[in-house]
């Protein structure tokens, strides 16, 4: 890299840990960037701002579709500013918000907090993959940390698999449900539920205040039956109404009863610590996978050996080593 460039980095870097937003915006979008030369700067940038990151509160919040995701971050965002912070909220959904998310586009979505000088809205970028979505966000995530922000929320719809991508890149995993969900847990799969540090009951008003105390009961029966994912900390169901913006209070005591938990256990550094090894596996396997693609050889090669596998004509496992080992070869 020659010195314009590096002074040029170093100039970004600084402005960015000034919390300069549109510093902030423009890294974000040389992170989302698929441009080798972006790629490049966006992680000379994260290796210079990495020092500087790792302070924040990182929230996963999840949930169905229609449960109130974005009107709890409006509500639990305005509370935490109420308290003296900051915060960034970055969206995690893949192939934008067309599979069932809300169907208010992002700009009129937390209309409050997007106008708010503490806050930091970043909405998911459209047209990349899961695994494209995880690595923007892991990456704007300790960008945003290093831009000062006390929160980062990450917020994702709560139907497939990015959760677990999500919950690998949180420090606390929050679940946001229905009232009357019943036991089938509204299509919300058990796996999820295991992920949840904090379960909410949204929508607890009106009439749907009975159903809410009722799906509280519920929750924590299920809870009772599953193993804690950390020492120190038993998952527990909480109810709020975004909208009525009551019980935020009592979700931002536990968020902040859970960091103070984990952190005397030991058990908050440690799953940074793991969370970071399997950030770098994730990096590794998505590298050779993407140096495999762009390798003509693997590509010359590719189609006949997948119709011949489609064909049972020769085992995947074969097919895969029988690729592998020439493109090893190689390089
Ligand atoms: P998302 O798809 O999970 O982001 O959900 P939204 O925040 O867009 O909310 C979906 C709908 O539920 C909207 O019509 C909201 O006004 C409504 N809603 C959200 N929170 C509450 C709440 O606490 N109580 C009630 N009654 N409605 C709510």
């Amino acid at each position: 890299m020659n010195a314009v460039s590096d002074s040029s980095l170093a100039q970004h870097a600084a402005q960015i840990e000034a919390g300069d937003r549109r510093a902030l915006a423009r890294a974000i979008t040389l992170i989302e960037s698929t441009r080798a030369d972006h790629r490049r700067q966006a992680e000379a940038l994260i290796e210079q701002l990495l020092p500087r990151s790792g302070k924040s509160l990182r929230i996963g919040i999840s949930g169905p579709p229609g449960v109130g995701k974005s009107t709890f971050i409006e509500a639990f965002g305005q509370y935490a500013i109420g308290q003296g912070k900051r915060l960034a909220v970055l969206a995690v959904d893949p192939s934008s918000r067309l599979s069932g998310g809300s169907i208010l586009g992002d700009k009129t979505r937390m209309e409050v907090l997007s106008r708010a000088e503490a806050a930091f809205i970043r909405p998911s970028p459209a047209g990349l993959t899961l695994g494209g979505v995880a690595r923007r966000t892991r990456e704007a995530l300790l960008v945003c940390e290093a831009a000062g922000f006390d929160l980062i929320i990450v917020e994702t719809v709560g139907v497939g698999q990015s959760e677990t991508a999500v919950a690998e890149m949180v420090d606390l995993f929050l679940l946001l449900l229905l009232p009357g969900a019943g036991d089938d847990l509204q299509g919300i799969k058990r796996g999820i539920m295991e992920l949840a540090d904090i379960l909410v009951i949204n929508k607890d008003d009106g009439d749907l205040s009975t159903a809410a105390a009722r799906s509280a009961a519920d929750v924590a029966n299920a809870l009772g039956l599953m193993q804690p994912r950390h020492a120190g900390w038993r998952p527990e169901v909480l109810r709020c109404s975004a909208l009525k913006q009551t019980g935020i209070d009592a979700v931002w005591m536990r968020v902040e009863a859970f960091a103070t938990a984990l952190k005397q256990s030991g058990g908050f550094d440690a799953q940074r610590r793991d969370q970071a090894k399997a950030w770098l596996w994730h990096e590794l396997s998505d590298s050779l996978i993407e140096a495999l693609k762009a390798d003509p050889h693997v590509a010359a090669q590719l189609g006949a050996l997948e119709t011949k596998v489609g064909a049972g004509k020769i085992a995947p496992g074969t097919a895969a080593r029988s690729l592998l080992a020439g493109f090893l070869h190689r390089t």
